[in-house]
């Protein structure tokens, strides 16, 4: 009926798998592994040093049969899964947008994780959904933003800015009974970015139906910031040919170089055009926090929708991406349809986060964000982020006096772009081509991040490859930078030898 473990205990074929005992003691085991680990992110190499298919290969081929001690599970966690690991913890992780899980968000997550609780319904978890409401209009606060703004937990970014086109597509006449196709009634439609917006805006195109082409890509400033009047132009050219403009996304903090578009020039031409306005501020819009930044968000406030990501700069683990809107009823005119096992008696004097987003099923996430801004507070959030912002603009000022590199871009928050160009191209044996320093960058990424002490990542402006550092990351601290910046300097120069 039962069978022998390694251990004494007795595993049941029903039930639960571990006795309690036996729950506290793997908790334990690994609360004390993740604690450990946080103190000491440095033992591990930043980036896995795996090749592809390397980790699959030590897994086994089939599932188990027969329940195996957790021993097994744990050794083999720390043998065959860690090593595939890429440390976004380890205080060296600067690339992509650097990110923080947090000790409160983690914890947070656990407690969600044991609720197991899906808040689609008020009635499937009051707390749930009343507390998503509450942290929502605290963070609400935080950021600055009107109280007119209503928001909406969703898994990323780029299922905020989809649910917020989706709402803007939703002005369309008969789009959510008639669909898109096959109708002889609509012009094509078309809504406007900038160059530097994040792919997932140009992928909802797809996604809503209007294809690649009813995106328009608007070429951005020497600062890479939408260029507003060959906006207005686009738009005005498209009106002309019969083309129907509906919406325009600005971002506030751009993945390439974090820059800011012209939030209020934008604001006003979806105004004068009755256009809807969608900002991207997934990374930066936790900047709002700070004082000393407002105003690079000036005219966010004017936005119909706004997404930001407390899993990008608020510490909290992803994921958790919050859409600010200020008209959720077409949010909800667009997406909801309950089912009549879904039907609730209280769905006139409740809200039913099922009908602000795409998927039914939503996970506890305002739980972690709950814990995260009570145990931080507005003051901890703050100083976190004035000293992210600080060592980006050390680190940038370095780049500015190096001979060796040069910053390519502004440096408004803690993601700085650079990248190898020895100001003296003489002293260099070679002919520096702009395709010869590409390559030359290229290289020199490989080799600093095999060094296994930092990660940072590259992007392309105008067609160069460039190196970008982004500091998100609690544990990156001052002498980390020093040390990323002697890695970078003692591999550049060899290289150029
Ligand atoms: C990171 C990022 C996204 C995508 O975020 P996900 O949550 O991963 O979908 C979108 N826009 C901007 C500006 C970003 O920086």
């Amino acid at each position: 009926m039962t069978e022998k473990r390694s251990r004494d205990s007795a595993v049941s074929s029903t039930g639960d798998i571990w006795s309690s005992d036996e729950f506290q003691e793997y908790g334990d085991w690994i609360l004390n592994w993740i604690s450990h680990y946080f103190s000491n992110p440095q033992e591990y190499p930043v980036l896995a040093k795996v090749q592809p298919g390397e980790i699959r290969k030590r897994l086994p081929q089939h599932p188990p049969n027969r329940s195996e001690p957790m021993e097994n599970v744990w050794s083999d966690f720390q043998s065959v899964i860690l090593p595939g690991i890429t440390h976004w913890n380890h205080p060296g992780f600067m690339a992509y947008f650097g990110i923080t899980g947090s000790q409160p968000g983690i914890l947070a997550e656990t407690l969600s994780a044991a609720l197991n609780v899906n808040g689609m319904l008020w009635k499937a978890s009051p707390a749930a959904t009343e507390l998503e409401e509450v942290t929502l209009d605290w963070l609400r606060q935080l950021l600055g933003l009107p109280s007119r703004f209503w928001g909406v937990i969703q898994d990323t970014a780029s299922l905020s800015s989809l649910v917020a086109m989706i709402a803007a597509r939703q002005t369309i006449p008969g789009v959510r009974d008639e669909g898109l196709c096959g109708r002889s009634d609509l012009p094509p439609l078309r809504y406007y970015i900038s160059q530097e917006a994040h792919s997932s805006i140009e992928k909802a195109g797809i996604v809503l139906g209007i294809g690649r082409k009813g995106v328009c890509s608007i070429p951005s400033d020497k600062n890479f910031r939408m260029d507003t009047r060959l906006l207005e132009k686009s738009i005005r050219a498209d009106l002309d040919q019969g083309i129907r403009p509906f919406a325009v996304v600005a971002t506030a903090g751009t993945t390439s170089t974090t820059s800011v578009d012209p939030l209020d020039r934008i604001a006003e031409i979806c105004r004068r055009y009755k256009l809807w306005f969608h900002v991207d501020a997934a990374y930066a819009g936790a900047a709002a926090l700070l004082p000393e930044k407002r105003e690079l968000f000036k005219g966010w406030e004017r936005a119909d929708s706004i997404v930001v990501n407390p899993h990008k700069w608020l510490f909290c683990p992803i994921d958790l991406s919050v859409l600010y809107c200020r008209k959720p009823q077409v949010i909800r005119e667009a997406l909801s349809l309950v089912p009549a096992y879904l039907e609730t008696p209280e769905a006139d004097e409740v809200v039913n986060f099922m009908d602000y987003g795409v998927a039914l099923g939503r996970r506890f996430r305002s739980l972690k964000l709950w814990f995260v801004l009570r145990t931080f507070g507005r003051e901890g959030l703050q100083t976190r982020l004035q000293e992210h912002i600080r060592l980006a603009q050390q680190f940038s000022r370095w780049v500015g006096r190096s001979t060796l590199f040069r910053r390519m871009a502004p440096t408004p928050f803690s993601t700085v772009c650079f990248r190898l160009e020895p100001r003296s191209l003489k002293a260099t044996p070679h002919k520096m081509t702009p395709a010869t320093l590409d390559k030359l960058n290229e290289t020199l990424l490989r080799n600093v991040n095999a060094s296994g002490e930092i990660f940072i990542s590259s992007t392309r402006l105008r067609g160069r490859t460039i190196l970008r550092l982004a500091i998100g990351n609690i544990r990156t601290d001052e002498r980390y930078l020093r040390r990323t910046c002697e890695i970078l300097e003692a591999e550049a120069k060899r290289l150029l030898k």
